[in-house]
């Protein structure tokens, strides 16, 4: 039966999915397809191989995930699909996704394959058996060298922010990786910028791709709703001035971009060193460490993130009211990526920038590049504004106990709103790692909640509670 001319064009129901999984997309509440959607998916479910042009947030991973699950055969326990990402985070939030979207199909097996966690239990998991493997392409090396990975079942190659691969120095490895791969196979290419390298990749191993190209104006983020003002600094004042900016325009949220890891520790030291909360992101730290730093900042209980763009690489956070731009990035990509991070989802975003003299010429090239030019304003007109030191709304508290004591959210929302006597809209969000778990409240009832946990138990048993912001003060 052809489609009736009055089905909407942003409908899931003209594709040729599941009933089970359109009764799944209705369920998730996706009515619609995104642009991205509506431009990529017939197209990959026709079995093109694609070059799409997608950021974080237009919901670019539905758009290979429905392709490739479309494709998947459950009764083979074979790794049919493999999804690339430049990142752990990226990788997390990628198998989350396939995992709300693979509810439809029966039992389908994901795994996670990420440097930063042992080998061995990753190996194990492989050796039972697992349909979608979603990785890094240091550790999806790894297993390939070792054995502990095949790909000659592979049916869908999924490179995601391919530009960041690239810029992280990956481009052997995918190549590496695709010759493993049998060559009668579809290859899904997502990227927010077309660099050099993509050409180079695609022509290397993708078969007649179609390109996928969205106006700017149907992506998710158009740039007008980005606020752009720079401020002319001296080297010697370029740290303080970024006080003065969050002084002044107080935003709730803001990532600090520097292009070095020192420059990360300095920042962090003076923003603290007035009372702000302010936690550095860089590639010298330890996993646990900044999975922490990511979760306080995320629940709002940080108000700054210092980081690099290394580091910064793949984090999809919500409501951030303001990019820094510590120093001017060399490369253009670069500082669209950045300020692409503030003014999600139609509200307005700040982006600030800090340029020397030395940096103008970094400056011109971008306003060329963007094709408008930046509104000065002087450092020294920026009053600060009132209300008191700048601090986050939420504080977090660390319970020692998590997915290893079966605690879940449930349990901990439940002992804060039940016998400790605190409201719902006191408490943020709550996350769960293997042997600890976090959850946001209000600054104000901090001291308290902590108490009152520590007092009260937790799924009939007590536990140990305290306030990260005691943990750091203790070293
Ligand atoms: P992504 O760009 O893949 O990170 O997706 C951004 C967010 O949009 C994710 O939280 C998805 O769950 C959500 N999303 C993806 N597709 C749709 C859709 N068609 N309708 C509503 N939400 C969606």
């Amino acid at each position: 039966m052809n489609a009736p001319q009055s089905i909407d064009k942003l409908s899931f129901a003209q594709l040729s999915l599941s009933p089970a999984m359109q009764a799944n997309l209705a369920q998730l509440g996706y009515t619609q397809m995104t642009p991205i959607q509506a431009a990529s998916l017939p197209l990959a479910l026709e079995g093109h191989d694609l070059i799409a042009q997608a950021q974080t947030g237009s919901g670019k991973t539905a758009a290979f995930a429905l392709s490739l699950l479309h494709r998947l055969d459950a009764e083979r326990f074979n790794v049919q699909a493999l999804v690339l990402c430049p990142t752990r985070e990226l990788a997390d939030q990628v198998t989350q996704e396939l995992r709300r979207l693979a509810r439809a199909a029966d039992n389908i097996k994901i795994l996670t394959l990420c440097g930063g966690t042992p080998m061995k239990p990753q190996m194990d998991s492989l050796g039972f058996g697992c349909h979608i493997a979603v990785g890094t392409p240091g550790r999806v090396m790894d297993h390939l060298e070792r054995g502990s990975l095949d790909l000659k079942s592979l049916n869908t190659l999924v490179l995601d922010e391919a530009d960041r691969m690239l810029d992280m120095g990956f481009f052997d490895d995918i190549l590496t990786v695709a010759k493993q791969a049998p060559k009668k196979r579809q290859t899904l290419l997502f990227s927010a910028t077309y660099p050099e390298g993509i050409a180079k990749l695609s022509a290397q191993f993708m078969r007649e791709p179609k390109e996928v190209k969205l106006s700017p104006a149907a992506t998710t983020q158009a740039p007008s709703q980005i606020r752009q003002l720079a401020f002319e600094v001296r080297e010697e004042e370029r740290l303080h001035a970024v006080s003065q900016l969050l002084a002044h325009f107080r935003p709730a949220s803001t990532i600090a971009f520097c292009n070095t890891k020192q420059q990360c520790r300095d920042l962090v030291d003076v923003l603290q060193a007035q009372g702000l909360i302010a936690m550095a992101l860089h590639g010298d730290l330890e996993q646990r460490d900044r999975d922490q730093v990511l979760i306080q900042f995320a629940n709002r209980s940080c108000s700054v993130l210092v980081a690099t763009d290394v580091a910064a690489r793949g984090l999809d956070i919500a409501q951030l009211e303001c990019v820094i731009n510590v120093e001017m990035t060399p490369d253009m990509e670069v500082h669209v990526h950045r300020i692409g991070r503030t003014g999600r989802a139609g509200a307005e975003g700040l982006a600030l920038s800090l340029a020397s003299l030395d940096e103008m010429g970094r400056v011109g090239r971008i306003e060329q590049m963007l094709g408008r030019e930046f509104k000065w304003q002087k450092l020294e007109d920026l009053q600060p504004a009132a209300g008191g030191p700048l601090l986050p709304p939420m504080d977090t508290l660390q319970i020692l106990g998590g997915r290893k004591e079966k605690i879940r959210p449930g349990d901990i929302l439940g002992a804060l709103t039940g016998e400790a006597g605190f409201k719902a809209e006191q408490i943020g969000k709550i996350n769960i790692t293997e042997f600890h778990s976090y959850v946001a409240v209000s600054r104000e009832i901090a001291r308290e909640a902590v108490k009152r946990l520590s007092n009260g138990k937790l799924k009939g048993r007590k536990v140990k509670v305290r306030r990260m912001a005691d943990l750091v003060e203790l070293g």
